[in-house]
Formats: structure tokens, C-alpha cells, sequence
């Protein structure tokens, strides 16, 4: 899969994506990421990018045409025309069922704004998909490029060491994940729960499904009424449930 990112600050969004799991996979060639300096593109001969917006009202606003260019050069280069997102306020809000999806995609295109935004000819000609990571406004949209690119590319084959290793993550399968735990066994008096020291492989996947289920209720319970469950899961419910009322009429 390839990435290409459009922004006016390739030095901020090289630094995270050369760090750590992603830029190991982009060294081993496992996904490629690119930044491009919408700057180099622009034909004003004292590099300017943005000017006033028409109408009035303040801040300025990212012209069309070095972003056009920016993003007809990496077709050419990359011999392919990619899914065009543009990050935004006014975007659908990014979640895990959105990374998954652009996982799928060979190519895609992310353009990061700055200032108060971009004339929106360029979003009518160009964006495919405005994308949103959540209701509130930051100054530009290099960190919400760098989110979605981590993200997505943690999904992509052969980033993370096993597929069980997102499969398997709060999110994914419409629950959170189960707790974990690491050595010491004994940590200020409390200890591991026994069963993943039991080495009983069957009873620790069902303790974790309990624990996820469990996590959920109490953290996201928003989340519970849309995870798809299995019947073994809806007794686990039930005993929660019960378990709760029970501990409800204690209280009281
Ligand atoms: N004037 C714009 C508006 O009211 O919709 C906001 C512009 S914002 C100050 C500058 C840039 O930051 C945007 O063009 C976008 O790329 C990025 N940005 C800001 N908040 C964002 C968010 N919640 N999600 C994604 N991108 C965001």
C-alpha cells in the first residue's frame, strides 16, 4: 500500500512516520510513505501558498493550484490516482471500521490544511472523502493525516509481527480488549490472575472474551448493543448482569 501526505510541514509528519513499527515497515519496504511540500508546487514567485479569503473574515486560505500540482505530480510519480482524502472539521469522524476500510485501498491520498482551511474548488475537484478525527478544531491537519496513516497502516500485512495483534485490539471486533498484564507475576501485593499463568490455552481465550465483554459494559456501553455477539457471549452478559443486580441490591 502507498501513502502520500500534502502539507505545507513535511518535516513534522517525516518525524513520526520514520519512528518506531511504521518506520520499520517502511524501511523493509512493507508500505510506502510519502510527504510532499505543497510549497514546491506553487508558481507564485515568492512561494506563497494562501491569500485572503474573498468576502472577507479573517485568516487566509490554501490556494488551489499548488495543491493541484502537488497532487498531479504524485499521480505521475506514482503511476497511480489515488483515493483523495482531505482531513477536516467538518469531516465524518474517523474510527476503527474507517481505517479498516482504507486499509483496503492501494493508494491513498491524505491533504493536510493549514490557516483557515483550503478554497473549496479543490475540494470539489479533488477529494474523494473529508475526514474528520473528531469535534474540535486544531491548527492544521498534519496531526489527523498522522493518525489516520498510523492507523491504517498498523492494518496493512506484514506491519504489525501477527494479525492477531490488531484482530484482536479494542475496536476491532466492536468490543474493547480484555486487560493485560506483564512480569512480575506479584506487583505491590497484586497479583496476575492465575488463569494466564495456567498455560490452558482454551480457558484463557474464554477468560479474555468474559474480560473484553466485561471491559465493554463498563467503559462503552454504547458499544455493546452493536458488537455482534455470539451465543456464548450473551450467556457471559446475562451472568454480568446478574452479577451487577446482585451487587446493586447489596449496595443498597
Ligand atoms: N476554517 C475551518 C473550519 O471552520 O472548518 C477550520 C480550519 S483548521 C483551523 C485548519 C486545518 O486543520 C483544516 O483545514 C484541517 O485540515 C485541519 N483540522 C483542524 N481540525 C481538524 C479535525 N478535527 N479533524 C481533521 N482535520 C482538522
Amino acid at each position: 500500500m502507498r501513502i502520500d501526505i500534502m502539507t505545507l510541514f513535511p518535516e513534522m509528519c517525516e518525524a513520526v512516520i520514520n519512528e518506531s513499527i511504521i518506520g520499520r515497515a517502511r524501511q523493509e519496504g512493507i508500505i510506502e510513505i510519502e510527504c510532499h511540500n505543497i510549497r514546491d508546487y506553487t508558481k507564485d514567485k515568492h512561494r506563497r501558498v494562501d491569500d485572503y479569503p474573498y468576502g472577507g473574515g479573517m485568516g487566509m486560505i490554501m490556494q488551489a493550484q499548488p495543491i493541484a500540482d502537488c497532487y498531479e505530480d504524485i499521480c505521475r510519480v506514482s503511476g497511480k490516482k489515488p483515493k483523495v482524502i482531505y482531513m477536516s472539521p467538518q469531516g465524518k469522524v474517523f474510527n476503527q471500521q474507517k481505517a479498516k476500510e482504507l486499509a483496503q485501498y492501494d493508494s491513498i491520498c491524505i491533504l493536510c490544511g493549514h490557516y483557515e482551511g483550503v478554497d473549496q474548488r479543490i475540494i470539489d475537484e479533488l477529494v474523494d472523502e473529508e475526514i474528520s478525527i473528531g469535534d474540535f478544531v486544531l491548527t492544521g491537519g498534519e496531526l489527523p493525516a498522522l493518525m489516520v496513516t498510523d492507523a491504517v497502516a498498523r492494518m496493512v500485512p506484514g506491519v504489525l509481527a501477527e494479525e492477531e495483534s490488531f484482530t484482536d485490539e479494542s475496536h476491532y471486533s466492536g468490543l474493547l480488549e480484555y486487560p493485560q498484564y506483564t512480569r512480575p507475576p506479584v506487583y505491590k501485593d497484586k497479583s496476575v490472575p492465575g488463569v494466564l499463568l495456567s498455560g490452558h490455552h482454551a480457558n484463557i481465550k474464554k477468560w479474555r472474551r468474559e474480560q473484553s465483554i466485561e471491559t465493554t459494559m463498563k467503559k462503552r456501553p454504547d458499544m455493546i448493543k452493536k458488537a455482534g455477539m455470539r451465543k456464548d457471549d450473551l450467556i457471559i452478559l446475562d451472568n454480568l448482569l446478574k452479577k451487577d443486580h446482585s451487587d446493586d441490591k447489596k449496595d443498597n
